[in-house]
């Protein structure tokens, strides 16, 4: 007979594990399944940081959340006792009417958070490290940093483990079957009995919800990581965290030197090339490091002078570039996350919490209104 459980979380990855860390604090008996090792290569959630910002300029709606988020990431460091998430400042920089730029104030001014508009002048004294056009500025979140993506996921299994939850790696799940009574989750090696299942597979979230086929794209995402000029110190106080409107060429973010590999930078879905999640990731190319090091040279010449390695990840991308928190439509046993589209990590510690209540409570108190399968897909997907 298999073992049953009141939830089962599957995919332990940033999403699943803090979903399982804030349902077994609840004392539930809870299992979490993963098919390989937490913040591993080719999950989403590996890489040394991740920006956390408040003044969001996708839409302002995000920010109640984001409160959140940063009232949770502190309670996850004062349990473990570490750092989670560094606050240097995240500089928006771009034109004046750019959404990056336009986006974040309007957020700033909805919710009256602090932030600082630096001209070019300003931004050449206090930021030396970056090159800006003469009609673009930097918009300064004060409260914007980076997380630690690997701690974060980690940090989460260790108070799940510790709340009593069993945890289950290097086992994939190849089937879910719901039913009115709970749901039997099917793996390569077992086979459980759930009352409430979350499925939080990343990259992977088609293969166990069919209706996200056409939806939730994979797609490849690469960073890479430099050193500066001599002399140049890329540290927080000169170089704060940045997200960039690179104009007609998208959109860039950066991290300072964290550790010894150097500053980072990416450029938000690199080239929208579409993966299949079941293959590793294509190696990084020389039309990636081309793409990278040509933004390095142009925007950031003294703290990103030579490229020090590179490495690919994957975004799962939505349509609306929104997040579906919600049940699997015709299984009301089943809470769907897709909480990427290249900006999920922040939210992990408040998508962890809203998770937890939609499997064992039924809803949230939390607004999740944005994250519906009706909102993305219509009135007929809720099933
Ligand atoms: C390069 C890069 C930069 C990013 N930058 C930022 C940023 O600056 N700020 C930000 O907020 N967000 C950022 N994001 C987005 C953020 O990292 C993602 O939103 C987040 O990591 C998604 O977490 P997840 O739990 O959904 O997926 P994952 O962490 O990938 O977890 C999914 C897990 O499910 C497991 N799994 C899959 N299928 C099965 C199965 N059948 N059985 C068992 N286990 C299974 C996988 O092995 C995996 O471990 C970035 C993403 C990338 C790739």
């Amino acid at each position: 007979m298999s073992e049953t459980f009141d939830l089962a979380v599957i995919g332990l990855g940033a999403m699943g594990s803090a979903a399982l860390s804030f349902a077994a604090a609840r004392g539930v008996k809870a299992i979490g399944i993963e098919a390989h090792y937490p913040a591993h290569a080719l999950s989403s959630s590996h890489g040394d940081s991740r920006l956390i910002r408040l003044g969001y300029f996708e839409d302002p709606s995000y920010v109640p959340l984001l409160q959140r988020a940063y009232e949770n990431w502190r309670r996850l460091e004062a349990r473990l006792r570490a750092d989670i998430l560094t606050v240097t400042g995240v500089l928006q920089i771009g034109s004046p009417d750019s959404k990056i730029v336009s986006g974040t104030r309007a957020s700033c001014d909805l919710h009256g958070l602090a932030h600082e508009i630096l001209d070019p002048e300003a931004m050449a004294r206090r930021y030396p490290a970056f090159v800006l056009d003469e009609d673009e500025i930097g918009l300064l979140d004060p409260q914007g940093g980076y997380i630690r993506p690997e701690a974060a996921v980690m940090g989460y299994l260790k108070l799940a483990a510790e709340e009593g939850a069993a945890l289950h790696f290097g086992e994939k799940v190849t089937a879910i079957e719901p039913d009115d009574a709970g749901v039997t989750v099917v793996s390569d090696t077992g086979r459980y009995r759930a009352k409430k299942v979350i499925v939080a597979t990343g990259a992977w979230v088609a293969e166990l919800v069919p209706q996200l086929v056409p939806y939730a794209v994979p797609i490849r995402q690469v960073v890479a990581w430099y050193q500066p000029q001599d002399g140049f110190v890329a540290q927080p106080q000169r170089m704060p965290c940045f997200i960039r409107d690179n104009r007609e060429g998208g959109s860039f973010f950066g991290f300072p030197a964290i550790g010894i590999d150097g500053v980072k930078i990416g450029r938000h879905a690199h080239f929208r090339e579409p993966i299949d999640p079941k293959l590793p990731n294509p190696p990084v190319n020389d039309a990636d490091t081309a793409l990278l090091d040509d933004f390095a040279r142009r925007r950031l010449p003294l703290a990103a002078w030579q490229r020090a390695r590179a490495t690919t990840c994957r975004y799962t991308m939505l349509p609306s570039e929104d997040f579906l928190l919600d049940f699997m439509p015709g299984a009301a046993n089943v809470v769907v996350s897709s909480a990427c589209s290249g900006h999920g990590f922040k939210f992990t510690s408040v998508i962890g919490e809203i998770l937890s209540d939609l499997a064992l409570d039924g809803g949230s108190r939390l607004p999740t209104g944005l994250f519906s399968f009706e909102r993305h897909f219509g009135a007929g997907a809720a099933g």
